[in-house]
Order: C-alpha cells, then structure tokens, then sequence
C-alpha cells in the first residue's frame, strides 16, 4: 500500500493546492470518483481555535482538497462534530467559524454540515449502537482531513481517531463513559473506522501537535509534512512514526491492522513523495512514558499513572464547558471548579476543550522519574 508524504513547508495556498493535487493524482484519486458524485470530507475541527494553534486542520488544506474535487465536478461536503456541546449550544458552530474553514467553503460554495444537528441512522457492530449522519453514510465517497497531533489517552490522533468526529455532540461523551480505559477507548475508535471505512485520507502535517495534545496543553510545531493514502492505518503509521512512536505503539492503529484494515508495518508500505523529516522525533505526551513500565507493574496501576487534570482557578471563567462534557460528572464547584480525582477517567475531554487553557495535566510521579531517567521527552 502506498502513503504520499510531501515535503511542504508552509501553507501557501499555491504550494498547498499543488501538492495536494500532485499527491492525490499519483493514487489516482480521479478514478474513484464521477462526475456528479457526493464527497464528504471531515476534517479535525476538534475545538474553536485559530488555525495557528496547530490543533485542527488548516483552511489551506481543507481549500486545497475542496479545489481538487470541485475541479472533477463532484459535489463537494464539508462534515463535523467538534469535541463538546454546551446545553442549547454547538461549539460545532464557533469551530467551523473560528477555524476559517466556514468562510473558505463559503468561498467555494461548499455546503456546511454540522453533524451535531444532521439526520443520523443508527449503525451497529456486535458491541455497539453508532449514531452516524446520514449525509456520510450516503456520500460516493468519505475524505478524512486529520491534523498531525500527539494525544494524551490515545497517543495519536491522525485520519482514523478524525472519525470519532463523525459522532454527534454530546452522545460522543457516553462512549468514552463506557469505555474509560484507553485500550478500549482505542478499540471503540477502530469500530467506528470499520463502520465509516473512509476511502482516503490527506493528513495537514505542515504544522503539527508535539506533547500533551490533542487540545490546548500540546504545542504546534513545524513538521513540514502533507500525507495521503487510501491505506489510513497505513497513513497514521507513517505519520506516527515521524512524531517518533516505535511501529507497535500506538493502540489504535495496532489493532487496526491486526484487524486487517491495513497495514501498521512500515516495512511494507511504500512511502513515496521524497518527504525527509527534519527532526528525529518530537515530544511525545507525558501517558507514552507508561509504555516503558513492565506490564506486571503497569496494568494493576494504569489508571493512576495516567496524567491528572487539575483547574487553574487564576485563568477559569466558569464558562461550564468542562462541566458539562464531562463524562463522567466529576467536575463541581466548591468555591471554584475542582475535579474530583475519584471518578475522574482521565480521557482528558475537559482540558481539550477549555478555551481559556486553564486545564493542566500532572504527572504521577513515577511518570516524572521515569522521564528524568530516560531523558525520553524534551
Ligand atoms: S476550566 Fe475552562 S472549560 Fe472549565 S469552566 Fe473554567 S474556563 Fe470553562
Ligand atoms: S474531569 Fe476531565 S479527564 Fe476527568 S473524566 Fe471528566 S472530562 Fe475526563
């Protein structure tokens, strides 16, 4: 299976379509399309932030592929359900606005669907009931946009944890209710990939999300890279492993390939473009220290070692955004919100959607100790 990993430094908007046109023309894109057919692309709009925060997929990226399409006279759909809802209120909404990616496909005539508010059908596997928009279950042909990003409960988040998007609002807040342990967290996000099963994907890799991502706490930094691939497990592989994962790493994309939709061994995929990353490595969440405990050590202790989120009172607003994503009800107020340690499951939901970046993570301290013995993160 092939991955396009292009050198591409910066998002002009010229440099961006070219490339973008160069990758999907090398994987023959144009023969999985008709004329008049229906794509729907879904990029990571994981929150309302400016694109220069590195968390969500760039406008020029999204433009580029939108171009691209239109250019082959397909009908051209953008779909999203950001990381929360507030009572009454999409942040869907202020993401598509705040992002720049509503005025680029204003720009462009495309259509806006917040998955939040769209029809959905209920599609299911032998665990779960998925509620799925109807305009994705319907389209000739689903893209997943995904940002390049380190993530805190999951390690990675690239083109296959993009689809947990595909859930709407606040209904995405029960599945991580019912499957507080990453592992299976991990697993729920590989059924929904199996559900979807997008047929392409074009990764915004030119700035990316290094440390305790996916949200606010993680900081951009410039990768320098745009991949694509009809192999996503294949992409996130590759994509992972530029952040500097070693190939078996990273849970979902494993038990992606050992479900057999696709490949997570670098060995054998084909990676073509000519991209050379320009560093070894980058940081990596504070969680992928644990993968360096023995597991006789680490499974009776997991979800202690997981990295706490704790409120900085000085910077909080008690916009209540926390509160109500959180899944599972643990944040009160006692003078000022606190999170109750007892309950909480660590999934991380509320410090990636705080606007205010007033939710920090702390490492246990066997975490702490083990990073000043490796010298694993910078
Ligand atoms: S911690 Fe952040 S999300 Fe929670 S209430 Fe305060 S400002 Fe809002
Ligand atoms: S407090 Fe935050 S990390 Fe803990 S369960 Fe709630 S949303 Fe998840």
């Amino acid at each position: 299976m092939q991955v396009v990993a292009t050198d591409c430094r910066d998002y002009d908007r010229k440099l961006v379509l070219n490339t973008v046109r160069d990758a999907l023309t090398s994987l023959q894109v144009e023969q999985l399309v008709a004329r008049g057919d229906s794509v729907l692309l879904k990029p990571n709009l994981l929150s309302p932030h400016q694109p220069e925060a590195g968390i969500t997929t760039h406008p020029i990226v999204v433009e580029a592929v939108i171009t691209y399409f239109q250019e082959l006279e397909v009908e051209v759909k953008v779909g999203e359900s950001s990381g929360g809802m507030m009572v009454n209120q999409s942040l869907t909404e202020q993401a598509f606005q705040k992002t720049g990616v509503l005025a680029v496909c204003q720009k462009l005539g495309v259509e806006v669907i917040n998955f939040d508010r769209a029809s959905t059908k209920i599609v299911s596997n032998d665990r779960y009931d998925f509620p799925l928009p109807e305009v994705l279950l319907e389209a000739d042909l689903v893209v997943s946009l995904p940002k390049l990003k380190t993530h805190s409960l999951t390690l990675f988040t690239g083109a296959i944890k993009n689809l947990y998007g595909c859930i709407p609002g606040m209904k995405k807040v029960g599945y991580h209710r019912s499957c507080p342990h990453p592992a299976d967290f991990s697993e729920l996000i590989v059924d929904i990939f199996e559900l979807v099963k997008p047929d392409l994907a074009v990764m915004d890799g030119i700035v990316g999300l290094e440390g305790n991502g996916p949200g606010s706490t993680g900081d951009a930094c410039q990768i320098g890279v745009l991949l694509a691939s009809q192999d996503l497990v294949a992409l996130d592989a590759v994509a992972a492993s530029y952040l500097g994962y070693t190939q078996n790493q990273v849970p979902i994309t494993r038990i992606a390939a050992k479900r057999d939709l696709g490949s997570n061994q670098l060995q054998q995929i084909e990676i073509i473009g000519g991209y050379q990353p320009a560093q070894q490595g980058y940081r990596l969440p504070s969680n992928a220290l644990l993968s360096l405990l023995p597991n006789w050590l680490l499974q009776p202790l997991f979800g202690s070692l997981l990295s706490q989120p704790v409120i900085n009172h000085q910077e909080c607003i008690k916009c209540q955004r926390c509160v109500q994503s959180c899944p599972q009800d643990v944040i009160v107020d006692r003078q000022g919100l606190e999170i109750e340690e007892k309950g909480c499951i660590k999934c991380l939901c509320c410090q990636e959607l705080c606007p205010q970046e007033a939710i920090t993570v702390k490492e246990h301290l066997l975490v702490k100790l083990i990073r000043s013995i490796k010298g694993f993160l910078r």
